[in-house]
């Protein structure tokens, strides 16, 4: 980097900075901001007489907006070092015991969200106000009376700052973009644009709707005598403040290395968003002798996580249908590596999302990968466009069977029910896990099937034999007969299966248990008011039912003589027990699989449902519960943990 490359790179991070700090829209990654900032710093530690005032290495980022009052800190607000990797930490490590020997280390989560300071005088939570240049913040103490996690008064009388992140929960995030998509609102590109975004409004009946957390993680001006920092942070939380999902004191390197990995490994079971661990030396004393460079404590580092958010480039949009007839649109992108997966393809879910964030083919987007979750596009980089990106047009026939598509505005319908795409889907679903869970008729074996016109559709199935599946190719006799064997065993299989199977419209695994619990083989006969009067099935479902059941009569019977299934023990035949007829909702890891606990539940006479709602019984909860657990908590389901289950189960 030379000097004009450095003034220009300046030039370009604050850009990003006012876009990320007052506009809450971010332009780029973090990794790429990340990347940039440590060629400035290398440049300045080689060039050190020629450090600009307004480089992003010399204070702390935000920017206060106009519109709110400003407020001065009573001590400052710091930015952290941030480090990468085991070498990035090592290297922190030397530095800090060469000021200091005796130290210990007090790790946490980085959440991702925005910098907070409260100030409580005689107990009475006067003042909030956000970071801003470090000095000077925002007074935004009204919106900061809405948080629920922040208490207004507090049992330490003297003057004292408080400071933490405002976040976001993943689950919260999720549904605040959903109804701004209702109503036509830009999206926030990530929970802590989100966060920061919400916090900072000027009508704060905004902020106390959007249910934002406060995670305390340290003080400022405060007259504690504590001589660790986890000791001041276990009297903080007594206070009645939020405790980390996860906090340790590490001796060495190989500590710290160790619970870094673990949570790395679990960030995405928390219900907030971290961004890697914050290392701080424990010994308030020492934390005094090291103190802090222009921007930073010299005793506290964060070690980040690897990048979950990159850039990359929508080579084509493709479609897929499925056996409803949808057709959703994926963005195949230019291959990314994001935490050691190579992510070639993104959902976009309908073509309204194409044209709401405006993409077109070759485009720069941010894409995010995070968890099981399929990677999807969380904002097009429109200011890098050079003009040879191309509209993406809407379809109007169907890319499988070519027949003509129904547009019903946010979906695209192929209506072809012989649509080779439909066909093959609805084959595939029939025979999957929460279906008839048949082994071995995965993608490429249905379509075999299909293509050889020995399966047109799911009845088709019952009639193939060893002979007729050997004449195919990649056919041998084990795999046939194995294939065979799974097809027959699925003879025999649970009332509420087959009617899951059937793939009727809006009537899923849930919602085929009550039907058949409420009314056995009898629910092609049951009227629409008896529908609706079972548990979990509205009106819409029960059009539904009656529609398929209507349409697709022959076919019913003919698959129950095929397969001939069982009905259930009725509810009442469940001898007596806690979890009899209620509903409840599993959340965490347990010792069994959540399939085999569902089994043990609903075999007693309980409901498993997936999400918590007022009418859940129960929260069953294992480790690393997340927000189904905090929601559970909120709205005052009782929670039990899995031993506490198998205590009553027990009795
Ligand atoms: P930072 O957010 O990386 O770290 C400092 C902040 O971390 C603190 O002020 C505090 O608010 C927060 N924090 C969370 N948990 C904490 C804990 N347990 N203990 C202490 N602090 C904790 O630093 P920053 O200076 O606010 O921002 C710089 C970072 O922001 C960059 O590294 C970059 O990733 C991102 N950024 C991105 C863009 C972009 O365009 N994408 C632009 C500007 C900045």
């Amino acid at each position: 980097m030379n000097y004009e490359e450095y003034i220009n790179a300046i030039e370009k991070l604050n850009l990003y900075s006012y876009h990320y700090y007052v506009l809450d829209d971010p332009l780029t990654t973090d990794e790429v901001y990340d990347k940039l900032y440590h060629e400035i710093l290398e440049y300045e530690q080689k060039n050190p007489q020629e450090t600009l005032k307004n480089s992003p290495t010399q204070r702390v980022g935000d920017v206060v907006s106009e519109g709110f009052t400003k407020e001065k800190h009573l001590s400052r607000m710091w930015s952290l070092e941030d480090v990468f990797d085991a070498e990035g930490l090592e290297k922190w490590l030397t530095k800090s015991y060469k000021l200091d020997r005796n130290i210990s280390f007090y790790c946490e989560p980085k959440f991702d969200g925005a910098s907070l300071n409260l100030v409580y005088e005689d107990g009475v939570l006067t003042k909030g106000i956000t970071r801003g240049d470090g000095e000077v913040g925002e007074l935004i103490t009204q919106n900061v009376k809405t948080i629920k996690s922040i208490p207004l008064t507090i049992e330490h009388k003297e003057r004292i700052e408080i400071r933490g992140e405002v976040v976001l929960f993943k689950s919260e995030f999720e549904k605040i973009n959903a109804q701004r998509t209702m109503s036509n609102e830009a999206l926030f590109a990530n929970p802590r644009n989100a966060a920061a975004g919400s916090l900072r409004q000027l009508d704060s009946s905004i902020t106390a709707e959007r249910n934002l957390v406060f995670l305390p993680y340290g003080v400022g001006e405060n007259t504690l005598e504590q001589k660790l920092l986890s000791e001041k942070m276990s009297y903080i939380y007594a206070l009645g403040f939020r405790k980390p999902p996860e906090r340790a004191v590490c001796k060495d390197f190989h500590e710290i290395e160790s619970i870094y990995e673990q949570m790395a490994h679990d960030r995405d079971l928390y219900p907030m968003m971290l961004d890697g661990m914050v290392v701080k030396v424990n010994e308030i004393a020492s934390q005094i002798d090291m103190g802090y460079t222009v921007k930073v404590p010299r005793f506290s580092v964060a070690y980040k996580f690897p990048a979950v958010e990159k850039i990359t480039t929508v080579k084509e949009i493709v479609l897929q249908v499925g056996r409803t007839g949808a057709v959703t649109p994926v963005a195949i992108v230019e291959p990314t590596d994001i935490d050691g997966v190579v992510v070639e393809r993104a959902t976009l879910h309908n073509f309204d999302e194409i044209q709401r964030k405006d993409i077109r083919l070759g485009d720069k987007v941010i894409i995010l990968r995070s968890g099981d979750v399929i990677p999807k596009i969380i904002k097009v980089l429109a200011h890098e466009r050079d003009g040879s990106e191309v509209a993406y047009e809407r379809p109007t026939h169907c890319p499988v069977c070519e027949s003509e598509l129904l547009d019903e505005g946010v979906l695209l319908k192929c209506q072809n029910l012989e649509c080779e795409a439909r066909v093959v889907n609805s084959i595939i679903y029939f025979a999957s896990k929460a279906c008839l869970n048949i082994d071995g008729l995965g993608n490429k074996i249905v379509e075999a099937l299909f293509t050889s016109r020995l399966v047109k559709s799911v009845v088709d199935l019952f009639d193939l034999t060893l002979e007729k599946l050997l004449a195919l190719e990649g056919f041998k006799e084990k795999k046939s007969q194995n294939l065979l064997d799974a097809i027959q065993n699925a003879r025999g299989c649970e009332l509420w299966r087959f009617i899951n199977s059937l793939g009727i419209e809006h009537i899923g695994e849930v919602a085929s248990k009550s039907l058949s619990a409420a009314f056995g083989f009898s629910f092609v006969n049951a009227s629409k008011e008896e529908i609706i009067a079972c548990e979990g099935i509205g009106e819409e479902m029960a059009e539904s039912l009656l529609e398929f059941v209507r349409v697709n009569a022959e076919t019913i019977a003919k698959l129950q003589e095929l397969l001939a299934p069982i009905e259930p023990l009725q509810r009442a035949e469940a001898s007596e027990n806690p979890f009899k007829g209620k509903t409840i909702v599993l959340t965490g890891s347990m010792s069994l699989s959540r399939d085999q606990i569902k089994e043990t539940l609903e075999a007693l006479g309980a409901k498993v449902s997936g999400s918590v709602s007022k009418k859940t019984d129960f929260l069953i909860y294992g480790e690393d519960a997340g927000s189904k657990h905090d929601k559970a908590m909120d709205l005052g389901v009782a929670c039990l943990s899995e031993e506490e289950m198998r205590a009553l189960i027990d009795g």
